[in-house]
């Protein structure tokens, strides 16, 4: 199916390329040497209702389509994919609040973080759970009309940031039948009483975004905190992660078109031996090769996001896109950088940047081995 991108969505893409370029752009290796987040883009972006975008207006959202938010997340991740990140990480919170929250949930933890005045961290992953995620040990155990947390998390985007508002903790709430655990999800405001933060991660991309190790010490919160029902919450993260995949493969996509852009723009400018690079064989296959990785990424994301929009399944077309996207992302950075030579290593350089961000995306959402047995699995079913 070939996605009809609508004059609406033409339009977000141009407003969205320039706002990056204007206002992200020039902080970007600012934010990345620091690993410091851009709190005054944050604001503005919640003001122009790009953080919220796909969500109901009702409650701070823009009533918009996920293609249009796929589009936003694209143009933000060819400047910045850290900055793109942010928005994706709090977008997961918003699904889970938004399909899951009773309406007090929404105006009270929904509303600040799809308007920019806070930022939703969800927390799932533990030092021994990650892709195996149904192994987390974090326990929530009913006490009166409370619920009372220990354990630990780890790798939580969103989290021990000035405005981190609610996390959405998955716990095991008790057994269940088979002997698997059983797994419930809650919404903890940042910093309630014994919920405390560990070292400062020190990563090799996303350096913009916090990632955060969280421990949970006896840590109260009333039972109306509880999302949906109990036990629900592994199956909620994990519908909520595939519209993640699509997500995650936007960001992809804007590291391989902004990887191709600067390569072209690099070559034309730069001589070796008397001649423009334009002019060697070796690296106008390396950009035929990321244009055409980009294009055919851009099909498969749009036609998944467009599936979603469309209400029918996308599971395996949101797996596929975020396995190519993020694949192909990574080869185009890695030869970006070989198209500017010693340059390209330079952190000053966005092409070095986006090598890094680009590794994160073959990991987090399921990481490309995952996405590999899903998409057997549903093959093969
Ligand atoms: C920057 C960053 C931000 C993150 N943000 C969040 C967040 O906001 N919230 C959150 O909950 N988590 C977050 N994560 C965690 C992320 O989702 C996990 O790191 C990811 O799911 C992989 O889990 P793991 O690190 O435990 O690796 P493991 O699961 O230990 O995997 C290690 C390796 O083994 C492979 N592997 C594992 N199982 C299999 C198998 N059955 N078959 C074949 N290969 C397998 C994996 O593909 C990988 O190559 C973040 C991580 C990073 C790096």
């Amino acid at each position: 199916m070939l996605v009809k991108v609508k004059e609406e969505q033409k339009m977000i893409r141009k407003v969205v390329r320039e706002l990056a370029e204007r206002e992200v752009a020039p902080m970007s290796e600012k934010l990345w040497e620091h690993q410091s987040f851009p709190y005054k883009f944050w604001r503005m972006a919640g003001e122009l209702g790009l953080i919220g975008l796909p969500y109901e207006e009702e409650f701070g959202g823009g009533g918009g389509d996920w293609l249009s938010f796929v589009i936003v997340l694209e143009e933000l991740a060819r400047v910045d994919c850290a900055v793109a990140n942010a928005i994706m990480a709090n977008s997961s919170v918003g699904s889970l609040i938004s399909n899951y929250g009773t309406k007090e949930q929404k105006n009270k933890y929904l509303k600040p973080i799809l308007t920019g005045e806070k930022i939703g961290a969800i927390a799932l992953t533990e030092a021994n759970a990650g892709s195996d995620a149904s192994s987390i040990k974090t326990h929530a155990v009913l006490d009166g009309d409370e619920w009372v947390l220990n354990g630990s998390k780890i790798f939580i985007s969103n989290s021990d940031n000035d405005i981190t508002g609610p996390v959405v903790l998955a716990a095991v709430t008790g057994k269940k039948e088979d002997g698997r655990n059983e797994i419930s999800n809650f919404i903890v405001p940042n910093r309630t009483p014994g919920f405390t933060y560990g070292r400062k991660l020190n990563k090799i991309g996303w350096r913009a975004s916090s990632t955060g190790e969280l421990f949970f010490e006896n840590c109260r919160i009333p039972n109306e905190n509880l999302l949906g029902d109990r036990g629900s919450g592994l199956k909620q993260t994990l519908t909520t992660i595939n519209t993640g995949r699509i997500l995650i493969a936007s960001m992809g996509l804007g590291i391989l078109q902004g990887s191709l852009d600067r390569s072209i723009s690099y070559m034309k400018e730069r001589t070796t031996f008397g001649k423009a690079l334009t002019e060697y064989q070796s690296l106008q296959f390396k950009i035929a090769d990321m244009a055409t990785h980009t294009e055919l990424a851009r099909l498969m994301i749009y036609h998944a996001a467009s599936l979603k929009d469309d209400g029918k399944p996308f599971d395996k077309e949101a797996s596929m896109a975020k396995l190519f996207a993020t694949e192909k992302a990574m080869e185009a950075a890695h030869q970006a950088i070989q198209i500017h030579g010693g340059y390209g290593i330079m952190s000053e350089y966005a092409v070095s940047r986006a090598f890094g961000d680009a590794k994160v995306l073959e990991i987090v959402e399921g990481t490309s081995e995952i996405q590999r047995m899903i998409i057997s699995r549903m093959l093969l079913k």
